[in-house]
């Protein structure tokens, strides 16, 4: 992995005032486009010339610039360094670069570690141990006694999972080349819940964790083809096999009750990922499941922004009672990136 010596060294050649915003254009660009625009910070879309007018169609989100590519895994890193560039990292951007992130020479919005921790499923499941959090049994194939969901290595969005009760259907439904680079887990049976973080280490007033705050900034549930319509399936008598794509978010609120328990949960993971890699700066969501005893179990971190906060350009049912303005995601960010580049504090936000 790149040193955090060397982002320092290209960050203290930044300009403070030009200081901008870049990501590749997908995921959740149009949120951060717009929301740095709401404050008043450039912005840079790495785009590919077809997707561009997808930006286009959308004035007030589509960014100041583009930078055309002509594969969004190649990320134009010195372009980016000379315009004084941060890469804020999403799903899609994560995914396009895979392990070549860790080496990509620009400053990244957060600790770029915390996506090597989310990347590698095992030691995701240490962070969640270690921040207290009760996750799902990871079960031996050999061992299947319950449902299970089978997790390929690096399947994102939920694609190809499959789910079995018995060791005997395990070997059936999995290839033999997969058999040892899948992860099997308990399946657990409650509603979806995912929580939307940012963990600020600028600011002081609010739900302390390590030594700034943690901000709860939104809810959303995944809508996930076919599982999330099977009961249409099943009504119509049709035999459907759940499957777990992920095509859509849609938003949540929780019971008032529960939300001194999801703020722990985000400040303890805030708190062990300071522990075990450094920190984790800026936007990252828990994906957890509520039993019927209310109580939440965890099954993936997301080390970075989350689609589900698409849903609130303008703000959240929570940002309201943090914010006086709109406050999506995408502005949070833009708001932390511009207060540490006036205060000289890039380096604590940025790696
Ligand atoms: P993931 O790729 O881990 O985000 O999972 C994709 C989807 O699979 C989730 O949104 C859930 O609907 C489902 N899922 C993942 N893990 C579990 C689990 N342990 N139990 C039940 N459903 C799960």
């Amino acid at each position: 992995m790149i040193s955090k010596d060397k982002i320092n060294k290209i960050l203290e050649e930044y300009n403070p005032k030009k200081t901008c915003i870049a990501t590749v254009c997908s995921h959740s660009a149009l949120q951060i486009f717009h929301g740095a625009r709401r404050e008043g910070v450039k912005t840079i879309g790495i785009c590919t010339e077809k997707r561009k007018k997808v930006y286009d169609a959308f004035p007030l989100a589509k960014p100041d610039e583009y930078i055309i590519v002509d594969d969004p895994r190649e990320i134009p890193v010195d372009e980016l360094v000379s315009k004084n560039a941060v890469v804020i990292p999403h799903g899609s951007l994560v995914e396009y670069t895979g392990k070549k992130i860790d080496e990509l020479a620009v400053p990244i919005f957060g600790n770029r570690m915390s996506l090597w921790w989310e990347r590698e499923r095992s030691k995701m499941f240490q962070w969640m141990e270690a921040a207290g959090l009760e996750v799902p049994a990871i079960i031996k194939p050999d061992d299947i006694d319950r449902p299970c969901i089978v997790k390929l290595p690096g399947a994102k969005g939920g694609m190809g999972y499959i789910i079995v009760n018995s060791s005997d259907e395990f070997y059936e439904k999995v290839s033999d080349e997969n058999v040892d680079k899948v992860m099997v887990q308990e399946y657990l049976l409650g509603v979806r819940a995912y929580p939307h973080y940012f963990y600020s280490p600028l600011t002081k007033d609010g739900y302390r964790a390590a030594e700034g705050v943690v901000e709860l900034m939104s809810f959303d549930r995944r809508v996930e083809s076919t599982i999330d319509e099977s009961y249409r399936g099943t009504l119509a008598g049709i035999d459907v096999k759940p499957s777990f794509s992920v095509m859509g978010n849609e938003p949540l609120v929780l019971r008032e009750s529960l939300l001194g328990e999801v703020l722990e949960m985000g400040k303890n993971v805030t708190e062990a990922a300071d522990k075990l890699f450094g920190g984790i700066p800026g936007p990252f969501c828990i994906e957890t499941i509520c039993d019927e005893n209310l109580q939440f179990y965890a099954f993936e971190i997301s080390a970075r922004i989350v689609a589900g906060t698409n849903l609130y350009p303008d703000g959240s049912p929570y940002s309201t009672y943090l914010y006086k303005d709109p406050m999506s995601t995408g502005s949070r960010i833009a708001l932390e990136i511009k207060k540490a580049a006036k205060a000289g504090k890039l380096a604590k936000v940025v790696f």
